[in-house]
């Protein structure tokens, strides 16, 4: 019998723990269970490691650790931020306007669109230009005087694209200092300066399952002085500023995949975009009418998404997924809709196109032979899918002429 095969082509959605990042989580499961919290000695060994994660984060975002705050992942952290700054700055008295992104996570979209039906900010949400990259001339020209905070994700999760986050912390500082300055990096933790002076970012999200680390876990950094409400009432846990027992196992892992980015981002991220690029090259060259959607220059090493024309996505997804390769059509925690991906439509493409797209996320464990069996196999479903489509729209116009034609036979169709 042939073993199945089994390609993860996935890991925008989400990535393997790895082994080193698991032995670190183990022991504090079931030998060093407890809570950071409590002021006996099991509780100070818990602490101790929470710090020691604490830490490590803060050499990896070149922060102080004090600007670590621990929380179930970047949708917290998002909410978190967009929702702490408004709420606080309300309590100042200032009147609220929030720059973001129309192709933000559905988290930032989510948190701005709630603070705007609460009555407690007016939102501009840009377009990014139709290469997938946010221009930083429009978010100048966006800025108000009441305007208090700019969210811009590092790297989008659909389509790759890396945003200019540098460019455009300097434009913001150098336009007004008040105004605070948040990106979610939950997709570029992996392969990009996450330097936060550098970046001149207030606040930056992420999450550890996407760096090799557990699931449910993640952190906000916030610079020291960034005026954030709390918005979950309970425990005094990380500054006040997230109520509720810390995930110690989870913390651990998320500070040695933290630890492992830092020592080998350089070296995977060249030889994923090597593979990358095989991937876009083959496919854009032997399988006709496709086409990349987002910038080929400024994108994630790992990311590519595809337009196929004339295929629905889903139905490209079944027959991956019976080969086999796990790919997605967009986010993951949007999979489930069938409306259109806001990404790709935000960056102009029609609604026809943006179904007919699969996002292929590669890993630190991608082989070339993977990469070469799913072209193979990309080719294969394309062709049956415009096979079966082009079959069902002939026998759609077949039927539509055969109702045109009378009792008689003769043609009523003009
Ligand atoms: N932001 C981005 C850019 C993401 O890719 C994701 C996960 N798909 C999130 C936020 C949310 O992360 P989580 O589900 O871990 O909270």
């Amino acid at each position: 019998m042939t073993e199945e095969k089994k390609i993860y082509l996935d890991h925008g959605a989400t990535t393997p723990v790895d082994k080193k990042v698991l032995k670190a989580m183990l022991p504090y499961f079931n030998e060093n269970y407890g809570n950071a919290a409590s002021h006996h000695a099991f509780g100070k060994d818990a602490c101790k490691a929470v710090e020691a994660a604490r830490n490590e984060a803060a050499i990896f975002f070149h922060a102080n650790p004090e600007e670590i705050i621990f929380t179930s992942g970047a949708t917290e952290s998002n909410n978190l931020t967009v929702k702490g700054i408004i709420k606080r700055a309300k309590i100042e008295g200032a009147k609220s306007h929030i720059i973001t992104t129309a192709f933000e996570h559905h988290c930032v979209l989510d948190a701005c669109g709630a603070m705007q039906k609460e009555g407690l900010a007016e939102v501009t949400f840009l377009n990014p230009e139709t290469d997938g990259v946010v221009s930083v001339e429009k978010i100048r020209e966006a800025i108000r005087p009441n305007t208090v905070l700019i969210s811009v994700m590092y790297v989008n999760n659909e389509i790759g694209t890396v945003q200019p986050i540098a460019a455009i912390g300097n434009m913001i500082k150098e336009q007004n200092s008040k105004i605070l300055f948040h990106t979610d990096a939950t997709q570029a933790v992996n392969y990009f300066n996450c330097n936060v002076d550098e970046l001149n970012v207030d606040l930056l999200s992420m999450s550890a399952h996407k760096i090799y680390g557990p699931k449910g876990v993640g952190l906000l950094y916030i610079r020291k002085g960034t005026p954030v409400a709390r918005i979950q009432d309970g425990g005094d846990q990380e500054a006040r500023l997230r109520a509720g027992t810390h995930n110690v196992p989870g913390i651990v892992g998320l500070g040695k995949a933290l630890e492992l980015v830092g020592k080998n981002n350089k070296k995977d991220a060249k030889k994923i975009a090597k593979l990358r690029d095989r991937l876009i090259d083959r496919v854009l060259k032997e399988i006709p009418d496709t086409f990349l959607n987002g910038s080929r220059e400024l994108r994630s090493p790992n990311n590519a998404n595809i337009s196929f024309k004339n295929v629905e996505g889903e139905s490209m997804l079944m027959l991956l997924d019976m080969a086999g390769i796990a790919a997605s059509t967009g986010s993951a925690c949007s999979s489930d809709s069938l409306a259109p991906s806001h990404v790709l439509l935000a960056i102009g493409r029609k609604a026809e196109e943006a179904h007919g797209s699969i996002r292929i996320t590669l890993g630190k464990q991608t082989t070339e032979e993977e990469i070469d069996y799913a072209v193979e196999k990309l080719k294969e479903s394309a062709k049956k899918i415009r096979k079966i489509s082009g079959q069902v729209l002939n026998d759609f116009y077949a039927s539509k002429n055969n109702m045109a034609l009378d009792e008689d036979g003769h043609d009523h169709s003009h």
